[in-house]
């Protein structure tokens, strides 16, 4: 087991057929304690509770500072330590740029840049007590390619700070041994594009896969085990593609 013994924190993980419930699957599959952070309190403890007794579902708005740094004291006080975060939560709008309103440009900013910026001030001081730590973080090809599928140009924006926040803080831990990376994840199907789809744009999209499918939510949860555990050992500051081949750059 890849994950023995580590305390594992996920946002945006309650969501049944989300990447972040996939990668919480995984992540207990392979030995961890796993705690889930999502928005509502009820589904993320039915979510953490769908794993097992071990793990712990809490409530928190990854954007908001009070609930973030509440919950994350629950983890320590349960566990006593946190080995890796993944940075998941996130929304999308599929809006232009001329459309964009201030409340746009918040909510979705909010959620993925300074959820991604809170969540990790508030595990890194107890990741450099322990000297030791990976935390990944979820950005999007929508951040490399200006614009995926589905989300505004506000949603490639925040995902490319998330870029950016994650080297930086690569370069500022790595001499506290943690690592810090991220996911540009293509096309996933999940509920985050559920039924926005239709059968045209899927063929039109898939034309421009190499692969020839959408990605799966295990796809990411995948690369996820592999950024959050010591096989990727010697990697911090690096963006994983996994689009299928969407983006070959
Ligand atoms: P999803 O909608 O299935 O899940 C997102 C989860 O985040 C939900 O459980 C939601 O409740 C939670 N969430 C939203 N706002 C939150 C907040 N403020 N605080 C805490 N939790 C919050 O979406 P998904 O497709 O699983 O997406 C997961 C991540 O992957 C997101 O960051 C998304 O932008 C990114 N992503 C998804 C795709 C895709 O194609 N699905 C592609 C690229 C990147």
């Amino acid at each position: 087991m890849l994950l023995k013994d580590k305390v594992a924190v996920i946002t945006g993980a309650a969501s049944p057929r989300g990447l972040g419930f996939a990668t919480a699957t995984l992540f207990a599959q392979q030995g961890a304690s796993v705690v889930i952070i999502d928005l509502d309190a009820e589904a993320s403890r039915s979510a953490a509770a769908a794993l097992g007794d071990q793990h712990l579902g809490l409530m928190a708005n990854v954007a908001d500072e009070g609930q973030v740094n509440a919950a994350i004291e629950q983890v320590l006080g349960r566990y006593g330590r946190i080995d890796i975060l993944v940075n998941n939560a996130g929304i999308t709008q599929p809006i232009k740029t001329l459309d964009i309103k201030r409340g746009n440009y918040d909510a979705v900013l909010d959620v993925s840049l300074r959820g991604t910026l809170l969540m990790s001030q508030a595990v890194l001081p107890a990741m450099r007590e322990q000297q030791s730590g990976s935390i990944v973080c979820i950005s999007s090809v929508s951040a490399q390619r200006g614009g995926g599928i589905f989300g505004g140009p506000h949603y490639s924006a925040a995902k490319a700070g998330v870029l950016g926040l994650a080297r930086a803080m690569a370069r500022e831990f790595g001499p506290d041994h943690i690592r810090v990376n991220c996911i540009a994840p293509g096309l996933i199907q999940t509920d985050i594009t559920a039924g926005k789809l239709s059968d045209e744009m899927k063929q039109s999209i898939l034309a421009g896969i190499p692969l020839n499918r959408l990605g799966d939510a295990q796809d990411v949860a995948r690369a996820a085990l592999f950024l959050g555990s010591d096989l990727s050992s010697y990697s911090t500051g690096i963006t994983l593609d996994v689009n299928g081949g969407m983006l070959i750059h």
